[in-house]
């Protein structure tokens, strides 16, 4: 298995870590940027959010914010100049930043790992070659592809962008080779890619963080349902056999090494019927799906990414409650939370967003309950009001 370590400089093995008060640059203004300023403000550092949109979750809490295209050489050099280490909270910033920051400042995760996680086809490969399963799946470049990939694959099948996807945006099910033209003229940007429709029992996901000298800290694998294509909730610990559970784990962070990661990703998979899993996505960073370790956890995963990140020593992934994790989205997210709040019986967490779009996710809501107490709620007690 080949090991692509990050091109990057101090701090690494052997290296101190940033001292406190260093400043560790963001290029994103997300929500998961914003947990993670607020991980390493209480670390004792301070954030430089870099985003093309002003009053971003991430800038209203950080310590200094540049607004700026991720095209703008200049910004980026005087951001380069102004922080001590460059990550990103989201993997569509162009890899062409990561590659004019490079030369001056340590990027964590590098520029290789954002470039694998950006195209379905580079992800999809890595996958099989790190040893985590996939759906078969076939490339499509043009509508000839796709009636090569529909002959070998079956159907029904998933048609996909390759990049620029995400919460089920830039995807379609085909059930009829007749849908199949109409499908590969609407989706954008080409190519694309038709995976196997997988009929799987549960979606699940694990997230680990790597540190600079290899070192792995893996999260319990949580099982994540969906609502409209989007997260609405993770289950920590996910309700699977334990075997499963430890192949999750143990799929993301074979992920991780191979990689050379340094910092957080998760690895989403599905889980089939026979209790096999299949690799599906890897997002290098913070992951919706571990907001519950915010709460459940002695350290969350921004704080893993930040010690990372900074170079200092992983913590220990433990889980102190299972937990239930709810995305508030939209205009309902948004109604719910009154209620959440008053009643004051899970931990609140809301982003600062300006507008509660639809599909908008603007906070989310955990609730903590004894360990070993999730495998026991029926789905009455799960749908409880946070
Ligand atoms: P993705 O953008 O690849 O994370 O896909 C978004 C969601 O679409 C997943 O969480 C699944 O619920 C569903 N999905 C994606 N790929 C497949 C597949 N090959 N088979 C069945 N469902 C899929």
């Amino acid at each position: 298995m080949s090991t692509t370590p990050d091109a990057s400089s101090p701090p690494a093995e052997g290296r101190e870590p940033l001292p406190p008060g260093a400043t560790v640059g963001i290029l994103g203004g997300g929500q998961l940027g914003r947990m993670s300023a607020m991980a390493a403000a209480r670390l004792g550092y301070r954030c430089h959010v870099f985003a093309p949109d002003g009053d971003s979750p991430g800038m209203q809490i950080a310590a200094a914010t540049t607004v700026a295209a991720y095209e703008d050489a200049e910004a980026l050099r005087r951001f380069a100049a102004a922080v001590d280490v460059v990550t990103f909270e989201f993997e569509n910033v162009p890899a062409e930043t990561l590659e004019v920051l490079a030369p001056l400042a340590p990027c964590r995760p590098g520029v290789e790992v954002l470039r694998i996680c950006q195209d379905r086809f580079a992800e999809k490969e890595f996958l099989e070659r790190a040893g985590v399963p996939v759906a078969p799946w076939r490339a499509v470049r043009s509508p000839g592809d796709l009636r090569a990939a529909v002959a070998a694959i079956g159907l029904p099948a998933v048609l996909k962008t390759t990049r620029l996807g995400y919460d089920g945006r830039g995807q379609t099910v085909l059930r009829r080779a007749e849908e199949a033209e109409a499908a590969f003229d609407r989706l954008e940007p080409k190519p694309l890619i038709l995976e196997a429709f997988v009929p799987f029992r549960a979606e699940v996901s694990a997230i680990v963080a790597r540190a600079a000298d290899g070192s792995l800290a893996v999260f319990d694998a949580v099982e994540n349902r969906h609502r409209d294509h989007i997260l609405d909730m993770s289950l920590a610990p996910a309700r699977v056999p334990e075997g499963v559970a430890a192949a999750a784990r143990g799929h993301a962070a074979r992920v991780a090494a191979a990689l050379g990661l340094v910092g957080v990703l998760a690895l989403e998979m599905f889980l089939l019927p026979d209790g096999a899993l299949l690799g599906n996505e890897i997002a290098p960073r913070p992951h919706n799906s571990g907001h519950w370790t915010l709460d459940a956890c002695f350290a969350s995963q921004f704080e893993q990414h930040v010690r990372a990140v900074v170079g200092l020593p992983l913590a220990d992934p433990a889980r102190h409650h299972d937990a239930v994790m709810r995305n508030l989205v939209g205009p309902a997210g948004l109604a719910a939370w009154p209620g959440i709040v008053r009643r004051g019986r899970s931990a609140a967490h809301l982003y600062g967003k300006n507008e509660a779009r639809p599909g908008r996710k603007l906070g989310h809501a955990t609730r903590l309950l004894p360990l070993g107490a999730l495998a026991g709620l029926d789905e009455a007690e799960l749908a409880f009001d946070l």
